[in-house]
C-alpha cells in the first residue's frame, strides 16, 4: 500500500485540493465572521445610541451634573460600553468613563465631525482620553432648547478582537476537523480502490516473470470486480496454454533426443545446412567421414570446416536448382572414399539442404578385389587349359604315334589337370568359408592331434625332398576354440608351403606353446624365405612371390589367403616373419578352449 504510486499520486492531489479548498473556504468564512462580529458591535452601538436619542433629544442637559454622570455610568455598565454626551461646541457634557471637567474639547473627533455633517459618524481609533483603541459611534441630536448636541457610544476594540478571534478559531478548528475527516475518508476509499489494482498488478507481474499463473481474490461488483474476474479467467486460460506448451515442448525434446540418438548411432553421416550453407546439425559420423577435427561445427558455414570441392559444388547446385545431387569423393587426408547425396530440405522457398554421407571405401575395395579376383581366376584357369589344349592338339596331330614323346605329353596334360584340380579345390574352399561364416560353429579342438595328422600326411613328400620334419609340443592337450576342418586346412597349407619352398636338406619344425590365454603354433622352415617387400602381400589371393616357381611347385597363390581367412574366423591372429634366403616362420595364435 505504502509503495503504491497510484495511491500516493491520487491521495496527494486530493489532499492538495482539499487543503486548498478548505483554506479558501476558511479564509472566506473567517473574514465573514469578522465582519459579522464588527457589524454586531456596530449595531449594538447604534441601538444604544438610538435609545439615548430618545432620552436626550427633547431634553439635552445644559451642563455636566452628578446625576447625569451617574445615569450614564449605570447605563454604560449595563451595555458594557462608554457613553458620552457632547454639545455643539464640542464640550463634553457627560461621560461614563471620565469626569467631563478632565476631558478636552471633542469638537474635532472624527466621529463627531462626521455626525455633524451626516447625522451619524463612525470611527475606530485610539482614545486620547483612555489611551486604548476603541470603536466609536456618534449621532447628532437636535434638542428643543439648543441648537445641537451629540450622543457618542464607544466600546473597547479588544472586546471585538477577542470575539473575532474566538469566531475565527471556531472557523479554523472546524475546517481543520473537516479536512481531517475528508482526508481520512479519502484514504479509506482510495485504499479500497487501490488494493485490488495492486493485487492485479502483482499477479500480472508474476505472470510476466513467468513464475506462475496466479488468481486474484477480489469479489466486487464494480468494474474492478469485472476486471478481476476477466483476469482470473485469462490466468486460467494462460495456465492451460502453458501446460499444453510444456507438454508439446517435452514431446518435441523427446522426439529430437530420439532423433539425435538415432542420427548419432548411424554409420552414415548426416549434415543439415541452411540456405547460406550454415551447419544446422551434424552427427559424429559426418564429422569423421568429412575429416573435421572441430567438435562444434553447428552455426558455422560448411565450407569453413570442410573444404572439399565436389561437396561444395553439389551443395551449391542443389541449393540453387532445388534438385537432388550425388557424387563420390576422396577425402584428401584419410584417403577414404565417401559417397554423398544432397537433397533440399522441405519448407519455404529456400530452406537449406540435407547431406547424407556414406563411407564406400570398403565397398570400392571389395569391388576392385572382386574384379582382380575374376581376372586372376580366369588367368589361372586359362594357363593350364591352354597347355592342355596345345598338348592335346599336338597328340592328335600325330603326337600319339610319336612313341618317344606321347607319354611325356600325356603326363604333362595330367600335371596341368592336377593344377586345375588343386586350383578349383582351393577356390571351392575359399568360397565355402566366405559363404557361410556365420554358421560356423567353434568347438574345442585338440591342436596336437590335428598337427600330428597333417605332419604325417606331409612326411612322405618331405622325405622325398630330403627334408627333416619335426614337431615340438608340450605334453598338455592344448585345446583351442576352432573347427577341425579349418584347423586341418591351416596346418596343411602352412606345411605344404614350408615343404614347397624349402631346398633339399632343409629343416622344418612345428612348435606349439601355451601362452596364457592363447595357444601359439609356429611353422618354421629354413628354406627360400620371402623378400621384405613381398611379405605384406603374400596373404592376398593369387599373390605369389615368384610366379613361375610357385607354379612349378604346384602353388595356386591361394594357400595363405585361405589360412588367413580361417584364422580370422577363429578370432585368432596370424603373423609372418621371413628373411630372404634364410627361411620363414608363420605363427598363428588361437583362443584357448
Ligand atoms: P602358393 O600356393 O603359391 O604357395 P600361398 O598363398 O600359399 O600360395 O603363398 C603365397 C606366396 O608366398 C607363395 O607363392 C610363395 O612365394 C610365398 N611363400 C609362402 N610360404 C612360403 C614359405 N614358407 N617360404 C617361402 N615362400 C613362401
Amino acid at each position: 500500500m505504502f509503495a503504491s504510486r497510484i495511491f500516493w499520486r491520487i491521495f496527494g492531489w486530493y489532499a492538495l485540493l482539499t487543503m486548498g479548498l478548505v483554506l479558501t473556504l476558511g479564509s472566506i468564512l473567517a473574514d465573514r465572521m469578522e465582519r459579522t462580529v464588527v457589524d454586531t458591535f456596530r449595531q449594538r452601538l447604534h441601538d444604544t445610541a438610538e435609545a439615548l436619542r430618545d432620552s436626550y433629544e427633547a431634553d439635552f442637559p445644559e451642563a455636566p451634573g452628578r446625576e447625569l454622570q451617574e445615569r450614564l455610568e449605570s447605563l454604560a455598565e449595563r451595555n458594557q460600553t462608554r457613553l458620552t454626551l457632547v454639545d455643539d461646541a464640542g464640550t463634553v457634557i457627560g461621560d461614563s468613563a471620565r469626569a467631563p471637567a478632565e476631558m478636552e474639547n471633542h469638537r474635532e473627533r472624527p466621529e463627531l465631525l462626521m455626525a455633524r455633517k451626516n447625522g451619524d459618524g463612525y470611527a475606530r481609533r485610539k482614545s486620547p482620553t483612555l489611551g486604548i483603541p476603541m470603536m466609536y459611534y456618534a449621532i447628532r441630536l437636535t434638542p428643543a432648547k439648543r441648537s445641537r448636541g451629540f450622543v457618542r457610544i464607544a466600546v473597547d476594540t479588544s472586546k471585538i478582537d477577542s470575539e473575532v478571534h474566538s469566531a475565527k478559531r471556531l472557523v479554523w478548528t472546524s475546517t481543520a476537523a473537516i479536512s481531517f475527516i475528508i482526508l481520512v475518508v479519502t484514504w479509506g476509499v482510495l485504499r479500497r480502490i487501490v488494493r485490488p489494482i495492486e493485487e492485479l498488478t502483482r499477479a500480472a507481474r508474476a505472470i510476466t516473470a513467468g513464475r506462475q499463473t496466479p488468481r486474484v481474490d477480489i469479489t466486487r461488483r464494480d468494474e474492478l470486480g469485472v476486471l478481476a474476474a476477466s483476469f482470473n479467467s485469462m490466468s486460467t486460460e494462460l495456465a492451460h496454454r502453458i501446460e499444453e506448451l510444456q507438454k508439446q515442448r517435452l514431446a518435441i525434446s523427446a522426439n529430437s533426443q530420439l532423433l539425435e540418438t538415432v542420427l548419432s548411432a548411424m554409420t552414415e553421416g548426416v549434415v543439415a545446412v541452411d540456405s547460406n550453407q550454415v551447419v544446422l546439425f551434424a552427427n559424429g559420423a559426418a564429422r569423421r567421414l568429412l575429416d573435421i577435427d572441430a567438435h562444434d561445427i553447428v552455426g558455422k558455414p560448411i565450407w569453413e570446416t570442410a573444404r572439399i570441392g565436389p561437396l561444395q559444388q553439389v551443395l551449391e547446385e542443389t541449393l540453387r536448382d532445388g534438385t537432388a545431387g550425388r557424387c563420390s569423393l576422396e577425402i584428401p587426408r584419410t584417403k577414404a572414399t565417401v559417397a554423398l547425396g544432397v537433397v533440399c530440405l522441405s519448407g519455404n522457398s529456400s530452406p537449406g539442404a540435407l547431406i547424407v554421407l556414406e563411407d564406400v571405401t570398403e565397398l570400392r575395395r571389395l569391388e576392385s578385389v572382386r574384379r582382380d579376383f575374376v581376372s586372376n581366376v580366369s588367368h589361372e584357369l586359362k594357363t593350364p587349359l591352354t597347355a592342355i589344349q596345345a598338348m592335346s592338339e599336338t597328340l592328335l596331330d600325330g603326337g600319339l604315334e610319336d612313341d618317344q614323346h606321347n607319354r611325356d605329353f600325356v603326363e604333362r596334360i595330367s600335371e596341368q589337370a592336377d593344377r586345375l584340380h588343386a586350383l578349383i579345390l582351393d577356390l571351392l574352399r575359399l568360397s565355402r568359408i566366405e559363404a557361410e561364416p556365420d554358421q560356423l560353429e567353434l568347438t574345442p579342438v585338440r591342436v596336437i592331434d590335428v598337427l600330428r595328422r597333417c605332419i604325417d600326411e606331409h612326411r612322405d613328400t618331405a622325405n622325398s625332398k630330403n627334408l627333416q620334419l619335426d614337431i615340438d609340443v608340450p605334453d598338455a592337450p592344448l585345446m583351442v576354440l576352432a573347427n577341425s576342418e579349418g584347423l586341418t586346412t591351416i596346418f596343411d597349407n602352412l606345411l605344404d608351403n614350408a615343404v614347397k619352398y624349402s631346398s633339399a636338406g632343409g629343416h622344418i619344425v612345428v612348435v606349439a606353446t601355451n601362452d596364457g590365454e592363447k595357444i601359439r603354433i609356429e611353422v618354421r622352415d629354413n628354406g627360400l624365405g620371402i623378400p621384405l617387400e613381398h611379405q605384406r602381400r603374400v596373404f592376398e589371393r593369387f599373390y605369389r612371390v615368384d610366379r613361375a616357381r610357385s607354379r612349378d611347385v604346384g602353388g595356386t597363390g591361394l594357400g595363405l589367403a585361405i589360412v588367413k581367412h580361417w584364422v580370422q574366423l577363429f578370432d585368432g591372429e596370424i603373423e609372418l616373419q621371413s628373411e630372404f634366403g634364410h627361411g620363414t616362420e608363420v605363427a598363428i595364435e588361437l583362443a584357448k578352449a
